[in-house]
Order: C-alpha cells, then structure tokens, then sequence
C-alpha cells in the first residue's frame, strides 16, 4: 500500500477483514468499504472458535508466526484494556500423560523459552494437579498468561473503530461477482454495484470461492472438517461434548 489516498473495498467482517479495514481507515489510507455477506460481523470462524489468545508455544523460534503471536498478544491484550472488553488470563497446561509425551514435552518447551512466552513454567504432576485437579500427567508446561477474550466482541469494537474514522462496514452485502475495471475492480454485492481503487479479500473459509470470482483456479481448494471440542463441566466433574 503506497498511502495513496482512493477507494478500497474489503470483502469478509471477520476478524482479519474488520482488522485490515481498521488499519487502513486509521492510517488514512483511503475510503475503506467492508462488504459482509451475513447481517454481523463475526458470524463463521471469528465467532465460532475457542477465543484462545496465544502466548507463542508451539511456532518455530524466529519464525513470522512465532513473532507475530508474541506480538500480537500484547496487542489484544492492550486494545481489550482500551475497550473494556473481557480479557481473562486463565492460563494454559501443556500436559505429556506419559514417558511416551516427554520428548514432546521438551520441544515445546524449548520453543516457549525461545520465544520468550511470559512466566512459562515446567511442572511435575503434583504441581499440576494444584493447578487443574481434573489434569493428570507425569509432567506440563504451564503458560499462565494465556488468554481468553470474546473475539466477536473484539471484532464488533474495531468495526466501531472502522466507522468513526470515517469507513463503512456494509452487513448484508454478499459479493457475487468481481471484474476488474482499468486500474480497479467493480465489485457486485447486496444488489449493488461498488467501484474500488483496490480490493482485499478476507473471506475466510469461502476465500477460494471469492478468488474464483477474478479467474483464480480451482486449487488450492479449501476442504472442510469436522472438529469436537469439549468443556469441563463444573457439576459432573467430567468432559462433557460442548
Ligand atoms: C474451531 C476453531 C477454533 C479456533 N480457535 C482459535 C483460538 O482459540 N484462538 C485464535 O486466535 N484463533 C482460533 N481459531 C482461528 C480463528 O478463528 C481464525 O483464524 C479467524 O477467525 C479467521 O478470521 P477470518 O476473518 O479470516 O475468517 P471468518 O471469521 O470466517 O470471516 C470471513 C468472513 O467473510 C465473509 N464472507 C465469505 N464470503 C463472502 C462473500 N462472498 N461476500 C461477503 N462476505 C463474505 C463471511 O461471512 C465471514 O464473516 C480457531 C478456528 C476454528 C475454526
């Protein structure tokens, strides 16, 4: 982006979308227009996921992933403080069940330290039974700032931010066909059509399908597949499917 000024539409009000949209609007790169499909923001992947701030465990040391999760934490973090959203430090365990999880174990500690997560602590299985009773393992990493936050929330505030700064987040605007017109791109969404200097797609899981919209070929194709996940209830004291 040359901080030109002109028009720019991005398609997805998922987080990435409402985010980039947000860092154009405020670095004053052009007229930012977000075009979503469903009537909110935050409605598929961004709404729908375990709401985990990471502190850097699992990334190769030096890697983009691993510095931007670092970064990014702090970030999160700083805005949640800023908003007054919920940001809950509960902490996470690692847990090696047994000798066969050691070694494991030990990469990712390796990793953790390398890339500096806060207050990473190596436990024993006591320790990490004072931690979490319902854990048991021979051996755990513990991260205690490891975060949960509500990302929809999150989402919802920087569309706010979007919109003070003088953009637009379009809800109910699903694109269905994209051209390129000269320099830009005219861009059909809502039963309207929208000119744009520039387009950012963000469109999550359908992002092939909205590729395909400018000729992109049919791979890489997005495939999904189901995932469960559980939560620990509090009455029963077993891992009930959530
Ligand atoms: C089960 C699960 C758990 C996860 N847990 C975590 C976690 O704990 N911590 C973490 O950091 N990350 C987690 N993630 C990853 C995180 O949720 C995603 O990386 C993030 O939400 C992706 O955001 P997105 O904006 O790219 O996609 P999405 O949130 O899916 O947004 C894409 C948007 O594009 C819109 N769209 C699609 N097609 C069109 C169209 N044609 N026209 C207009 N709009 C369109 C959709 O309606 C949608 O709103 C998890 C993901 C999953 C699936």
């Amino acid at each position: 982006m040359d901080g030109s000024s002109g028009t720019i539409g991005v398609v997805g009000g998922g987080i990435v979308g409402i985010a980039i949209a947000r860092a154009l609007a405020l670095q004053g790169h052009g007229q930012v227009t977000v075009l979503e499909k469903e009537d909110r923001v935050a409605l598929h992947q961004t709404g729908h996921n375990s709401g985990v701030v990471h502190a850097g465990i699992y990334y190769a040391p030096g890697s983009l992933k691993a510095q931007l999760c670092v970064r990014g934490r702090a970030m999160v973090k700083e805005y949640c403080q800023d908003k007054q959203l919920p940001y809950r430090e509960a902490g996470k365990l690692v847990v090696a069940v047994d000798d066969s999880e050691l070694a494991a174990l030990d990469v990712l500690e390796q990793r953790s330290r390398a890339n500096d997560v806060p207050g990473l602590r190596r436990l024993g299985s006591e320790e990490l039974r004072d931690i979490e009773p319902h854990a048991a393992g021979i051996a755990a990493l513990h991260s205690p700032h490891t975060a949960v936050v509500d990302y929809a929330a999150i989402t919802e505030a920087m569309a706010g931010d979007v919109r003070q700064a003088g953009g637009a987040v379009l809800p109910g605007h699903e694109v269905t066909a994209i051209r390129r017109d000269g320099g830009g791109v005219r861009v059909t969404a809502g039963g309207a059509e929208f000119a744009f200097d520039r387009l950012v797609v963000c469109a999550g899981l359908q992002s092939d399908v909205v590729a395909g919209f400018i000729g992109a070929p049919k791979s890489p194709k997005i495939l999904p597949f189901r995932g469960e996940y559980w939560t620990l209830s509090a009455a029963t004291s077993i891992w009930s499917a959530g």
